[in-house]
């Protein structure tokens, strides 16, 4: 199969650019792998996400999924009391709170009827340079695929061109615990500083909830024992977080989850590039995880459909991604230097040290 555009990685990134270079008319191929039965981190979706959804044709379609509204947050971050916020303030919108595998599904789905060729990778691609650009292959060799371009959106995942290291910032992990509630009267995001991380929690569709405790990997007990001992001493001491987790009937542990905010030092090369998570990672903190991976996925098919030079417009988009990353890197410190006169401990001094080699 010879294609205009190859796609790696069917999550919001590899989605949005599939779809919007479709649109467009480009003959497009999205490998996607089968994801690994159990939750994926990240239910809540930024009102920021209906401008790129309306850009690619979907927010009606979005909107009749029927996922519950984000009705707000309350916030209990620094010195002063919990702040509020109601949802119904947003200039664009009421954000949602998705069950991400169905709205992945819904994704890959609106891909597909776009015209789309969505095939699935198994474990490996084999991605090769090509006369033409590159060949991509299955590891069963049922597909090869001849593109002249490979969109690289395999989220944190090493990924498959170029050098994959990335120079992390910090070292972030999520400890995620996954329960029920009887009654959802409060559609509203919580979201609360502690000694030595920070929270959030969230009701889920069909009466699921998720509480979310963000440390630095090497403030957690080494043995899975002392780490839950370690996180639940934690909730404790906190009060937004232990009221809504008291709330519940059941409470499931996950693994841990890297959340730290990173950038790939190479971000593209001539005729490849990293997008979304693949490029940069960014701290949840700052929630626009997938609206943004939205609006980076539209961006890269907007620039590939324009017609310029391919080098030139792959190198624009590596500088956007780098000013992006510095500038969320600003924002970061600013945020935690707010909550990090309440507590002296490792997590919020290194938070506020600056770093100048970024
Ligand atoms: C704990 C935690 C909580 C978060 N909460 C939120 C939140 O509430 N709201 C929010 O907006 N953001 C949140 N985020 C961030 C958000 O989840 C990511 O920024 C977003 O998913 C990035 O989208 P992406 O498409 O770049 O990558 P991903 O969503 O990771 O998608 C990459 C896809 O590529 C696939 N893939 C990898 N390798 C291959 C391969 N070789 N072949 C084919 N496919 C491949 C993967 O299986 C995956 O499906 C959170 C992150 C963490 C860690």
């Amino acid at each position: 199969m010879e294609v205009d555009a190859a796609i790696v990685g069917a999550g919001p990134a590899g989605c949005a650019a599939a779809i919007r270079l479709a649109q467009a008319g480009a003959s497009v191929v999205l490998f996607r792998r089968m994801e690994a039965f159990g939750p994926k981190p990240g239910e809540v979706i930024s009102s920021l996400a209906r401008e790129t959804l309306s850009e690619l044709g979907l927010l009606q379609s979005f909107d009749t999924l029927g996922f519950p509204v984000l009705a707000g947050s309350i916030s209990a971050w620094d010195e002063h009391l919990p702040t509020s916020r109601d949802g119904i303030v947003d200039p664009y919108g009421f954000g949602a709170i998705v069950d991400r595998h169905r709205f992945e599904d819904w994704l890959i789905a609106s891909a597909r009827q776009m015209g789309v060729s969505i095939q699935c990778s198994g474990r490996n691609l084999d991605v090769k340079p090509d006369r033409k650009g590159w060949r991509i292959e299955t590891s069963d060799r049922e597909t090869a695929v001849i593109s002249p371009v490979v969109v690289e959106a395999t989220g944190r995942s090493s990924g498959l061109l170029g050098k994959g290291r990335r120079v992390g910032t910090d070292s972030l992990v999520a400890i995620l615990q996954y329960g029920r509630q009887d009654d959802v009267a409060d559609q509203r995001m919580l979201v609360e500083a502690s000694a030595h991380g920070w929270w959030y929690a969230v009701p889920l569709p069909d009466n699921k909830a998720v509480i979310a405790f963000l440390t630095d990997a090497d403030l957690l007990k080494k043995s899975a024992g002392s780490q839950r001992v370690f996180v639940e001493d934690e909730l404790a001491r906190t009060s937004l977080l232990r009221e809504f987790s008291a709330q519940l009937i059941s409470r499931d542990y996950v693994c841990g989850y890297p959340a730290n905010s990173s950038i790939r030092e190479c971000i593209n090369g001539s005729t490849w590039v990293a997008i979304g998570d693949a490029a940069a990672t960014y701290d949840p903190l700052s929630g626009q995880g997938i609206s943004t991976a939205l609006a980076k996925g539209a961006s890269i098919g907007r620039l590939l459909a324009s017609g310029d030079k391919l080098s030139a417009c792959l190198d624009a988009y590596a500088d956007a991604e780098r000013q992006s990353f510095s500038a969320h890197l600003q924002t970061q410190r600013a945020t935690y230097s707010r909550a990090a006169p309440r507590f002296n401990s490792p997590f919020w001094t290194r938070r506020t040290v600056l770093d100048s080699s970024h």
